[in-house]
């Protein structure tokens, strides 16, 4: 860290991942530095990660697995996971590699993160302010005057804008941030909720609520398979839920806002082909169709898959149950289709689709086109990514980025 101190100005709105990596970006850069956040305490959102355990970088992640990979890519540049863990381990995490490179502080604690956050505003004399919530934002001449609404007003010479996206409300990102960028002429795109639980049309959900298995889940769309994921499924009252589900929903949301029919496909048995199911069946001829089903697959499904293929008594032995059913019954073991006709909102998602367009933004710098001296990190652009650690690895190069270009932005 330097020793001295530019007059650079620069108010950072938004104590969250990405405003928090630019605040100390900027510093290091020798600015004078000042977070606003509306919270009590910094980082409330990053608490809630990876389910308290915050997965807070993928070492595989490339701009391939963003939205927008040409936009991202001199951001990933600049901080790429590697730098990530480097940066962090400075402050004081240490990494822990997991499967598909999903990296967690050793810890297991999300918490660290606040932790060492607050340690390193403390050290390097970062102004934190908060339970300040910003409802203005305005430049006269080069000067940008912020005001807040407990009737404070603050001058800056650049302001990073780092108010995040819509999902989890009550962690302070509900979209106020787009309202500052529209005032300030910029377009945000079409916002939707990603990473998220589907809800489904089917009539015997209640039935299937709470089974949760291993298997595979895939997006059907023009009866083409756009994605496939493995891990668990989880079937509840609404709908469907369970981490391949959520990646699916980014794809699966999109299509449906603009009105197409789109279905989830699950595969109830992956380790056996059709054919050894079908001959485990006719072997036990003389038995129910439900001791021949169960052990093969969770006895919650059993009612509902034979009312499918109508057969009313699961006590029903397979002598007396014709081919064409025994066929319809295999077929749905690796083929069961559900219509997905909505999802759950911003409160269940984990990231925001959409944001500030991209086209109005300087990717090598994050810096407006439109407003000299206005930056935007992390999830308020229109970029995101699946489950993994994506998100906030783009939050901190963002972040990272916007920091240091606006101390040394003239
Ligand atoms: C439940 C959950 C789990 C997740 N798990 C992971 C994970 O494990 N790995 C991963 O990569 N990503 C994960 N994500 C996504 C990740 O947390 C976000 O993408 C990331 O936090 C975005 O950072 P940000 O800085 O853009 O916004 P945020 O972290 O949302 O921060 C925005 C900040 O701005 C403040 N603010 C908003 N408006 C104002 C205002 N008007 N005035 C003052 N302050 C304001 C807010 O209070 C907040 O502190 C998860 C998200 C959720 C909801």
């Amino acid at each position: 860290m330097g020793e001295n101190v530019s007059n650079k100005k620069i108010i950072v709105i938004g104590g969250g991942a990405s405003g928090l990596v630019a605040a100390i970006a900027a510093k290091y850069s020798n600015s004078m530095v000042t977070i606003l956040e509306r919270n009590p305490k910094i980082a409330k959102k990053i608490l809630a990660t990876g389910n308290g355990r915050c997965n807070y970088t993928n070492v595989l992640a490339t701009e391939f697995n963003y939205n927008h990979p040409e936009f991202v890519k001199p951001a990933l540049q600049v901080l790429n996971p590697e730098a990530t863990i480097q940066f962090f381990e400075t402050l004081g995490i240490v990494p822990k590699v997991e499967d598909n490179g999903k990296t967690y502080p050793l810890s297991e604690q999300a918490s660290s993160f606040l932790d060492v956050f607050m340690y390193e505003i403390n050290r390097s004399n970062i102004n934190l302010i908060c339970d300040t919530f910003v409802e203005n934002i305005t430049k006269k001449g080069n000067t940008f005057i912020i005001k807040d609404s407990n009737g404070n007003q603050y001058t800056a010479d650049a302001v990073i804008l780092t108010t995040g996206g819509k999902v989890l409300p009550k962690s302070g990102s509900d979209g106020s941030g787009y309202g500052f960028a529209q005032s300030l002429g910029h377009t945000i795109t079409h916002v939707f909720p990603s990473l998220t639980k589907l809800k489904l049309d089917y009539p015997y959900l209640k039935q299937l609520d709470g089974v949760k298995i291993p298997g595979k889940a895939e997006l059907i769309y023009q009866n083409q398979s756009l994605q496939t994921e493995t891990g668990d499924v989880l079937f509840t009252s609404y709908g469907i839920s369970g981490p391949t589900i959520l990646q699916l929903s980014r794809k699966a949301i999109d299509l449906h806002l603009n009105h197409q029919e789109v279905f989830i496909k699950v595969t109830l048995v992956n380790e056996l082909s059709k054919a050894d199911v079908k001959r485990r069946i006719y072997q036990f001829s003389d038995k129910s169709i439900e001791m021949c089903l169960v052990g093969l697959i969770n006895k919650k499904f059993i009612p509902v898959l034979l009312k499918e293929v109508g057969i009313h008594d699961s006590s029903t032995e397979i002598s007396q149950i014709s081919p064409k059913s025994i066929h319809k019954l295999v077929e749905l073991l690796f083929d069961w289709r559900f219509k997905v006709i909505g999802y759950k909102g911003y409160e269940d998602a984990q990231v925001t689709a959409g944001g500030i367009t991209i086209d109005e933004v300087n990717p090598m710098t994050m810096e407006s086109k439109l407003i000299k001296g206005l930056y935007f990190a992390g999830e308020i652009l229109d970029i995101d990514a699946l489950c993994g650690g994506y998100n906030l690895q783009w939050a901190w190069s963002s972040g990272y980025l916007a920091g240091i270009s606006a101390s040394l932005g003239d």
